[in-house]
């Protein structure tokens, strides 16, 4: 249904771009209530407009505190036009109707980011705002309501283009935008309040579809705050998966390092002096995994870089910096998704996930060792100590049960996902030698205790003689007992780290 908007509430905090709104309205001969700073805007603009303390017969009391919350403005956003009661009550109580609410809430999360003053944050949880947007929302068969600043265009257009009248799905449309403004804002109170980290629901991107193409999907969040995609189709859910994935593993070095990741999973990971000698050992790790993978490396890529990689097949490339000459060959393919990695602002504090009909909240695993306590036959030799710190790295990033082999800060074999230990230490073992590595002085890393000596000894037969592992099994002697009988290293962390 049609209907002309003939009467307008605007109160807002920040009075910007508010201006070519107000000025459609007054063309269009609308009644303008307001509130003391937004009146006062409106006043200066030559055009006039009616306090709403013409209406509550308060004027703004407590501080501001109570300015709008009265019957005679929420019985004007709140009553229906079609129910005769209603009408009858508001012209009983001389309640104006009121068709369109415009809002712009106290700033309570730049407050909080500008302040820890605990008086001056409870006094930007607006109250009146609010209620005011829930009301007109409720009501949105006969009222719009404007709750964000990014709305104010697109309803002058619409107000243009239509004669100052609105249809019932646009006013429903803008009710769905408004609950959604309140939500986020209560979340935001709730998560100070609460010391909780609940994400706000806002700045949701559709995308084509979800891990396979008969499932929807949607990202809610805010992606150019992690990165500058400069090339590339859309990112899809999978690769998003990944690009996470990515994004976590390479922030933990320092060193110039490179890494490939497939499914979440890392296949190819070396730190070396150069992004480029980095790139080729990641590669050379598991070259046959590699394709169609998402690349990630803490360098600039630089041209050699770029003409490397160039030359395989592959979904996503994130960096910190690409060099000009980097980037053009880079681009030479339209589809490859390239991504200029922000500052750290992508470290993840919060993991989330989905079971059953509710969400579990957790901590991100942070940090990689509780302790370093040697408990082999041997003290570990420092090129041992750097590769096992490494292997505990990449091990702490693949899906458990974890194996990791590594050489010469190189991945040299994995085994994850498996739902045995040594069925991981089998397949890392398999890996290695598909690609021709010798195993004598690489260590190993597991993501977890090992129950029994086994693992150990299946790797010892290969000539691996380091080990790094939380520890923590009851049984946690059997393997000390056969490193301490064999001469091998073995450093404890008292820190697992599960991924499931
Ligand atoms: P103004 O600058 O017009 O004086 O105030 C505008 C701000 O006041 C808006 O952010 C609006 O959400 C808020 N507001 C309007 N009515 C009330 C009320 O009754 N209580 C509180 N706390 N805030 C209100």
């Amino acid at each position: 249904m049609q209907k002309k908007i003939q009467s307008a509430l605007i109160s807002v905090f920040y009075k910007d771009g508010l201006e070519p709104l107000v000025k459609e309205l007054n063309r269009l001969g609308v009644t303008i209530y307001s509130t003391g700073g937004t009146q006062k805007f409106i006043e200066d603009l030559g055009i006039s407009c009616v306090p709403v303390e013409n209406l509550t017969t308060y004027p703004s009391i407590l501080g501001g505190r109570v300015k709008t919350l009265h019957p005679a403005v929420f019985g004007g956003i709140l009553g229906r036009r079609d129910v005769e009661q209603d009408l009858k009550e508001m012209q009983e109580y001389k309640i104006p109707e009121i068709d369109l609410v415009i809002v712009d809430l106290y700033p309570f999360e730049e407050t909080l980011r500008n302040t820890t003053e605990e008086k001056l944050i409870i006094e930007k949880i607006d109250i009146g705002g609010p209620s005011m947007i829930r009301a007109a929302a409720k009501n949105f068969r006969d009222l719009v309501v404007i709750a964000a600043k990014d709305d104010y265009a697109g309803l002058v257009e619409l107000l243009q283009n239509q004669n100052g009248a609105t249809s019932i799905e646009q006013r429903k449309s803008y009710a769905a935008k408004a609950f959604d403004v309140v939500m986020n804002y209560d979340i935001a109170i709730n998560n100070y309040f609460n010391g909780t980290i609940l994400k706000p629901l806002t700045h949701k991107q559709s995308m084509r579809y979800g891990e396979n193409p008969h499932q929807k999907a949607s990202f809610f969040g805010d992606l150019t705050e992690v990165f500058t995609q400069l090339n590339g189709k859309e990112l899809s859910y999978n690769n998003l998966v990944d690009v996470d994935a990515a994004v976590q593993i390479i922030q933990e070095f320092t060193d110039t390092t490179f890494a490939i990741i497939k499914h979440t999973n890392v296949c190819g990971v070396a730190a070396r002096p150069t992004v480029k000698e980095s790139w080729d050992a990641a590669l050379a790790g598991d070259p046959e995994s590699a394709f169609g993978g998402v690349l990630v490396c803490n360098g600039t890529i630089d041209k050699a870089t770029a003409e490397a990689i160039n030359e395989i097949f592959f979904e996503v490339l994130i960096a910190p910096g690409f060099d000009g000459d980097a980037l053009a060959i880079l681009k030479s393919k339209k589809n490859r998704i390239l991504l200029e990695l922000k500052d750290q602002k992508s470290k993840v504090k919060t993991q989330f996930k989905s079971v059953l009909n509710g969400t579990l909240v957790q901590d991100n695993d942070e940090g990689n060792y509780a302790e370093w306590k040697e408990v082999g036959g041997r003290e570990t030799t420092a090129t041992e100590k750097d590769n096992l710190a490494f292997a505990n790295i990449v091990c702490k990033h693949l899906k458990s049960n974890a194996i990791a082999l590594i050489k010469d800060k190189q991945l040299v074999g994995k085994g994850c996902g498996q739902t045995s230990r040594v069925d991981s230490l089998r397949q890392s073992i398999t890996k290695a030698k598909q690609f021709n590595f010798d195993l004598h002085g690489a260590v190993l890393a597991s993501d977890a205790f090992f129950p029994f000596n086994d693992c150990v000894q299946i790797a010892h037969a290969e000539g691996i003689e380091a080990f790094i592992q939380p520890g923590g099994s009851v049984r946690d002697k059997d393997s000390i007992e056969y490193c301490v009988q064999n001469n091998l290293a073995m450093v404890m962390t008292g820190l697992r780290h599960f991924k499931h």
